[in-house]
């Protein structure tokens, strides 16, 4: 992992094994330093920067995209004051609202690496390296892979993790999807619209989502649901051609044009090695979104909130915001 090296008020980026091996990067100016640097534009970190920049805080918003998961969901009906809105679409308000205010916004950017120097926290990007005076994480998740025969191979050829994406590309074709929570019964309603049958291939005797997507589904006459059943491959030539799967110990192939993988999520939290995680490698932190080092925070899904939704996000991003601006008013700089 790259570092960031403090000395003499220069901040130096380490090229090396040895002290000697650094060069300098920038000068600390401690009257223009950041105040809080969000690692993040999911729900999460844009309701924190909103809440940072309203309390007048020096804000640095770093992202590599912005709206996060919550911009690929087809249709969200749970978020206050609105019955029904597309992921794009709330994103997009999201993202109106958030350049109403007075921050420094950087997209299409990658954090490497979070570390606390003395009482600064630096952070380190693809493109630069940053010191500030607290930091909130809110990098969410990533779609984890079934890592079968084939899943490689055919990634991004008939393979998809992205049904707002991907769903019209199936238009008229067989597909499964592999998964039995929430985004798997999205996916398959999702698809329904446009793919003659969808399979969902659940491991489980049931599915683990919300009782009013699992009526969908079940009502649903396209979607046909395979329980107890896994997937260990994927067939084709140039895309994929079919599934092969297990159920209930017998072996069948299916016959489909495109597979969702939908098997839940990896917290995006291997920028930060120092604070306490759990097994799922989740950023613990307290009720005031404090990890375990002074001075950095994390919100949203890549927290040990088990809740992993829109809402609860967001509001896990304005309590960071909240308490990270206290500790940044009330510690001697
Ligand atoms: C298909 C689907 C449908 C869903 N439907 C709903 C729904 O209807 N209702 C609901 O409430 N929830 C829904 N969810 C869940 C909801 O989208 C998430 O709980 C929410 O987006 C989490 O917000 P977050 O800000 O914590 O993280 P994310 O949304 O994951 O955002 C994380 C952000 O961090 C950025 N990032 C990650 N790593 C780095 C890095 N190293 N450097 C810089 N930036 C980084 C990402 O690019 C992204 O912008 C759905 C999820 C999916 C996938």
């Amino acid at each position: 992992m790259q570092s960031l090296l403090l000395d003499n008020d220069k901040i130096f980026i380490s090229i090396g094994k040895t002290s000697a091996d650094k060069k300098e990067f920038v000068h600390i100016d401690h009257g223009s330093l950041i105040d809080l640097i969000i690692i993040g534009a999911g729900p999460a970190g844009i309701t924190a920067a909103i809440y940072s920049t309203r309390k007048k805080l020096k804000t640095l918003l770093i992202s590599k995209d912005l709206g996060g998961q919550a911009s690929i969901s087809s249709s969200i009906e749970n978020y206050p004051g609105f019955q029904i809105i597309t992921g794009p679409l709330l994103t997009s308000k999201l993202d109106d609202h958030l350049r109403t205010f007075d921050l420094d916004l950087h997209l299409a950017e990658e954090c490497k690496a979070v570390q606390k120097r003395g009482n600064l926290v630096s952070v380190i990007t693809d493109k630069a390296g940053y010191l500030s005076k607290a930091c909130i994480i809110c990098s969410g998740a990533t779609p984890r892979k079934l890592h079968i025969q084939g899943e490689q191979e055919f990634w991004g050829r008939g393979i998809s993790t992205c049904s707002i994406c991907d769903s019209p590309l199936y238009s008229g074709k067989d597909v499964a999807v592999i998964g039995g929570g929430n985004s798997a019964l999205d996916t398959a309603l999702q698809l329904s619209q446009f793919s003659k049958k969808v399979y969902i291939i659940n491991k489980n005797t049931q599915f683990k989502g919300d009782g009013i997507l699992i009526e969908k589904v079940i009502a649903n006459e396209r979607i046909i649901p395979i329980y107890g059943a896994q997937a260990i491959a994927f067939l084709g030539k140039e895309s994929v051609e079919g599934i092969h799967i297990v159920e209930e110990g017998k072996e069948k192939t299916l016959d489909v044009g495109g597979v969702f993988i939908e098997v839940g999520y990896k917290p995006n939290s291997n920028i930060i090695d120092t604070v306490e995680k759990n097994s799922y490698g989740e950023i613990m932190v307290s009720k005031k979104n404090e990890t375990t080092i002074a001075g950095i925070y994390s919100a949203g899904d890549v927290t040990d909130i088990p809740t992993k939704q829109i809402v609860v996000a967001a509001g896990e991003g304005a309590k960071a915001a909240v308490w990270s601006s206290e500790y940044i008013l009330k510690t001697r700089w």
